[in-house]
């Protein structure tokens, strides 16, 4: 058998095992969806995180013994390996600079909740799981009722009460960096011979694809988790209405178009949609965000409208 046989073999190999875990995957997210039994739903979303976190290091593994295998013949993949890093943690440090700057309000409390307001007109609200604080943007307070404000405050507060699925969250996206900063820095040190380029996307492609799945569904889970949290602690009614007017304005830079063109608000929910979904997002969308994170934080580590709505309002209808 010769090397390109043996390539073609692996290669058939890796895409198959993408699919696998795919269609895997997309069963059991389909069930957390779909679940109306709180506890069972619970189970199902810790579930898919813990597997999905073994699978991203697993990957991570196998990704640095290449690494490593290849470092003894050429030291210079460290030093593209560090720079690129560089370059992804960088880029966003920069990114986050302005953020920083602004004025910060507070602390106010909402019931047993403290946040904070940063005075900044873009239309966002995040956890610090490393101070355990919550903020909330002037611009998104300017676009929302009061009812929606307690929904965003409480989404937050969901990140904190369910604090194993953000700690995973925040793992595997820092797992997912250093994997994908090494497929790139194979690629750029084998930039002279296509033949390895070619081998490269027929197997290490895939391998790339599972970890940006199981890191699109650690984050996801984590999104709705939140959402639910917040749900019970308003009204779905609320949830609803906070996100389709996050979702909706121009400030969180996810443009109606966006929603309109998207398949996913006229398909139901069938298998064959969530894995369309995740495979559109774990092939294009996540490899794409590293150019697109903070700018449109909604668009990579959340999950789309439709299933947040379809989540929160399956779950209402008790
Ligand atoms: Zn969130």
């Amino acid at each position: 058998m010769d090397t390109l046989d043996s390539i073609v073999i692996v290669s058939l190999f890796m895409w198959g095992s993408y699919f696998a875990f795919l269609l895997a995957i997309s069963i059991r997210y389909r069930d957390y969806l779909t679940s109306q039994n709180q506890k069972l739903r619970k189970i199902d979303g810790i579930l898919i995180t813990f597997i999905s976190i073994a699978v991203v290091l697993i990957i991570y593994q196998v990704f640095v013994s290449i690494l490593k295998g290849l470092a003894k013949q050429c030291s210079v993949i460290v030093a593209v390996f560090l720079i690129i890093l560089a370059f992804i943690f960088l880029r966003s440090h920069i990114l986050n600079l302005k953020y920083r700057r602004a004025k910060v309000e507070g602390p106010y409390r909402l019931n047993d909740v403290t946040y904070y307001i940063r005075d900044i007109d873009t239309c966002e609200a995040w956890y610090d799981p490393r101070k355990r604080e919550i903020t909330i943007t002037r611009g998104l307070i300017n676009i929302l009722n009061s009812g929606e404000i307690r929904f965003v405050i409480y989404h937050e507060e969901g990140h904190h009460r369910n604090i194993i699925h953000t700690m995973f969250a925040v793992l595997s996206i820092f797992i997912w960096a250093l994997v994908l900063s090494i497929f790139l820095s194979l690629i750029a040190i084998n930039m002279p011979t296509i033949d390895f380029i070619l081998t490269e996307v027929a197997i290490l492609l895939p391998i790339l694809g599972i970890a940006s799945l199981g890191v699109t569904l650690i984050n996801w889970i984590s999104e709705h988790e939140a959402d639910l949290y917040a749900s019970s602690k308003t009204s779905p009614f609320l949830a609803a209405s906070t996100l389709l007017k996050i979702y909706l304005n121009p400030k969180t830079k996810i443009h109606i178009d966006f929603l309109i063109s998207d398949p996913e608000l006229k398909v139901r929910l069938n298998i064959l949609f969530i894995m369309k979904i995740l495979f559109i997002n774990s092939m294009f969308k996540i490899p794409k965000s590293l150019t697109e994170i903070p700018e449109k934080p909604l668009i990579i580590t959340h999950p789309p409208l439709t299933l947040r709505l379809y989540a929160i309002l399956k779950n209402s209808r008790k």
